[in-house]
């Protein structure tokens, strides 16, 4: 049963007073990589836009198994008895139908699913991450618009796609677990620079002493970083997401943290920037493509490359010429 007949006027209109329907079709719409529902979609996010941006987007990492589905659950969960309404986004490049998602998996999440307040959509399948981030951004501007205030994006240690949920995110906050000898691969990539708060989850049933150690030596990685641009000083937290400790205390930490940034006004210009970053991003992406699936540069592309294998030419050369082929088509 498909009710195409909708206009984008009455989606609208149902998805502004917060119906989750309207919500799930609209991402729906999205999510399609067919003209016409794109054309709409496009129509739609527009329609959102002024109305969405009121909230806190916080971004959710870790490695599978930490924990991530359980911290929502509880998290989400506390964030409905404050009275919030939560949406759970997923940005997983690697996701396919035929795979089923690991993330946003609503099963995993059996409480928050039933919440007339908790909105749980699992991450766009079958696409790359820049397909995969642009949905997700678009979406977010949707569920802003339908009236949920906390977005919970939620990514695994895939590729870029860390990186890729900092950029549309106002929080970022990275899930570990103590002794797991993962801790120096988080900061090879990077992803400890990223975090606004590191929590060590599991810290229960016998695993509280090894938490408390490693809660020290994230504290002291932490040091190594030079300060933030938002002026805010990164924190490590204990949590158990089972059972339910340490759960309020993040939601607190993340509070302080809103009120300071929205004071120092590095909130808004954090959204700005990423607002350019993605503006920049798609036209990169766009002239990348142009460019690539040109014909005739895939065929003089070809060609160079076995040139540069007989020492005719160079790599810098034959970048040149291709360009200079490309511009005068
Ligand atoms: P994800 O892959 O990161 O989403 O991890 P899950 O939420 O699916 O959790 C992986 C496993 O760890 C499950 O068996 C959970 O029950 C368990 N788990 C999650 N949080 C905790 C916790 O705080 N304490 C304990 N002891 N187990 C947990």
């Amino acid at each position: 049963f498909r009710r195409q007949k909708f206009t984008e006027k009455e989606l609208l209109d149902q998805l502004l007073k917060g119906d989750k329907t309207a919500l799930g079709r609209g991402i729906t719409l999205i999510e399609s990589n067919q003209q016409k529902h794109q054309e709409r979609a496009q129509k739609l996010v527009e329609g959102a836009l002024p109305h969405a941006q009121k909230s806190i987007r916080i971004g959710i990492t870790g490695v599978p198994g930490v924990g991530k589905s359980t911290f929502i659950e509880a998290f989400g969960s506390h964030l409905i008895e404050q009275g919030k309404r939560v949406a759970v986004l997923a940005v997983d490049p690697t996701s396919s139908v035929s795979k089923g998602s690991i993330l946003g998996d609503k099963t995993r999440m059996e409480n928050l699913v039933k919440e007339e307040n908790a909105f749980i959509r699992p991450s766009p399948s079958g696409d790359s991450l820049g397909g995969v981030a642009k949905k997700t951004r678009e979406s977010i501007i949707l569920c802003e618009a339908a009236g949920f205030d906390v977005l919970l994006i939620e990514t695994v240690g895939v590729g870029q796609s860390e990186t890729t949920v900092h950029s549309m995110t106002d929080f970022f906050l990275l899930l570990k677990l103590a002794g797991a000898g993962d801790e120096l691969q988080g900061i090879k990539r990077g992803i400890i620079e990223m975090a606004d708060a590191i929590v060590i989850n599991k810290a229960d049933t016998g695993n509280e002493k090894a938490a408390r150690e490693a809660k020290l030596d994230f504290k002291r990685a932490l040091h190594l970083y030079p300060p933030k641009e938002s002026e805010w000083t990164p924190k490590v937290l204990l949590c158990s997401a089972l059972y339910n400790s340490g759960i309020s205390e993040i939601w607190e930490l993340i509070q302080e943290y809103q009120e300071l940034v929205k004071k120092n006004n590095y909130f808004q210009h954090n959204r700005h920037e990423q607002n350019k970053f993605w503006l920049l991003q798609t036209i990169n992406e766009y002239l990348k493509n142009r460019f690539y699936q040109n014909p005739l540069i895939k065929k003089e592309l070809n060609d160079q490359l076995k040139a540069i294998e007989n020492n005719e030419t160079t790599a810098f050369a034959a970048a040149k010429y291709l360009i200079k082929k490309y511009d005068s088509l």
